[in-house]
């Protein structure tokens, strides 16, 4: 973003309420309602903002979604109210689910992909049905006989609920199981699965609160908060955490040296004859031996908190440990990370065998080793710079390299 977009973005919002206090009428916006309402479209607009910045399909679709429903909802009485039956209800309540359940197993993350149109295409559809079942209410009664669907008002609730339409319990369960099974499916986009998660239950209660607008309103702005999160956490793991290994990247690091007390200690770690393993087999293998061993320098322990400095070099921070007291952690490391074998196979040598073959084998024939050299450096005094611990421990690796690799040397910052 330029300067001037960055200086004038967060102005906005400020200048906007300004206009708001200025509007006439606006006597009325101090009711708690309406505030909570104008949220959830304010935070829904900011999500749609986000999303198309970020290329992100999933939470611009579920805004989407929210978007839809509360206009739905809120707009029920003058304009959607012919369309109000148990039949579109139920309709709403099994296909949104599904064609979620769709988006968020589909592989396609990206804003303009195939799935995402598809998926559009999926929820005029849904529009249209809904417009048909109020159109031609005879079919509507037909499957709702076919169905005979046993409903929520079965089940004994408080009686807040008691003027909650018929949904049925059937399709409220199903698509509950779905968004489920599909935050299983993706787990490793963690934020997006709480805030799935999140979403579904805020729009069952949501349409559950028919008769209650505030009450709905509330539910729908607090899905569409959650979505503003997950998109907040992402920024923020964008920003904080390494792509490729999954551990903090080094703008973690600064900030982490920043915050430092007066006590602690520093390692470096090298992967040892990196490029030449790279040469030999390949930069697919480099790339999963750096994943693999950042996973072990993570689990360090000793409180040490592991960083991803830059291509084959690592930092791991021991606050309020010594530097012999870090250096045991970091021999253990070592040793962990020399006797770990990497096993792989390639996809050629896979695609030549029988389907018995294949299966993967107990001990599969090739295992790769590789080792680190680690440099420590502890500020034991109190008034000592991390950048400087840093360069001592980095000095200590060099010499770690130079007496022949694979070990860990300790070095002791100098007095300031
Ligand atoms: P030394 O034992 O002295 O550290 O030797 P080295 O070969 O490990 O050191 P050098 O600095 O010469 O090479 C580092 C190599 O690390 C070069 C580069 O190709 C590789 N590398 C850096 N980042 C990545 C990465 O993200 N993935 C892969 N696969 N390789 C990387
Ligand atoms: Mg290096
Ligand atoms: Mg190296």
């Amino acid at each position: 973003m330029s300067r001037f977009g960055a200086f004038v973005m967060p102005a906005l919002l400020p200048a906007l309420a300004i206009i708001v206090l200025l509007l006439p009428g606006i006597q009325s916006f101090s009711s708690f309602d309406t505030i909570i309402h104008y949220t959830g479209w304010f935070l829904l607009a900011l999500n749609a903002v986000f999303s198309i910045r970020f290329h992100r399909a999933q939470p611009m679709f579920a805004s989407i979604i929210l978007a839809l429903l509360f206009l739905f909802y809120t707009r029920f009485d003058t304009f959607f109210a012919p369309y109000r039956t148990t039949e579109s209800l139920w309709l709403l309540f099994s296909a949104i689910p599904m064609l979620s359940f769709w988006l968020m197993v589909s592989p396609r993350k990206a804003l303009l992909s195939g799935s995402s149109i598809a998926w559009s295409v999926g929820i005029i559809l849904i529009g249209f049905a809904v417009w048909a079942l109020a159109k031609f209410p005879l079919a509507g009664d037909h499957i709702a006989r076919a169905i005979s669907y046993r409903t929520i008002s079965d089940i004994p609730l408080p009686s807040i609920l008691a003027t909650s339409p018929n949904l049925p319990l059937i399709s409220v369960l199903g698509g509950l199981a779905c968004m489920i099974i599909a935050a299983f499916i993706m787990q490793k986009d963690i934020h997006l699965i709480s805030s799935w998660l999140s979403i579904y239950p805020a729009m069952i209660l949501g349409i559950y609160f028919f008769a209650q607008t505030n009450l709905a309103i509330l539910w729908f702005t607090a899905a569409a908060g959650s979505i503003s999160i997950s998109l907040l956490q992402h920024a923020h793991s964008m920003a904080f955490i390494d792509a490729l290994t999954g551990i903090p990247n080094r703008r973690a690091l600064e900030e982490k040296m920043r915050s430092l007390g007066s006590k602690y200690s520093i390692a470096m770690a090298d992967v040892d004859h990196f490029k030449q393993f790279n040469d030999t087999h390949g930069h697919k293998t480099g790339d999963q031996i750096l994943r693999k061993t950042a996973a072990l320098l993570f689990h360090v322990g000793g409180g040490g908190k592991a960083y991803r400095y830059g291509g084959e070099e690592f930092v791991i921070i021991f606050p309020g440990k010594q530097a012999r007291a870090a250096g045991q952690y970091c021999q253990r490391v070592r040793e962990s990370i020399e006797n770990s074998p990497f096993y792989f196979r390639t996809r050629k040598r896979l695609r030549n065998k029988t389907p018995a073959e294949k299966r993967p084998l107990k001990k599969p024939a090739r295992a790769l080793y590789i080792t680190v050299s680690m440099g420590i450096a502890a500020c034991e005094i109190n008034s000592c710079k991390p950048e400087d611990i840093l360069k001592t421990a980095d000095k200590a690796l060099y010499e770690a390299k130079r007496l022949g690799r694979n070990r860990v040397i300790i070095a002791h910052a100098k007095e300031s």
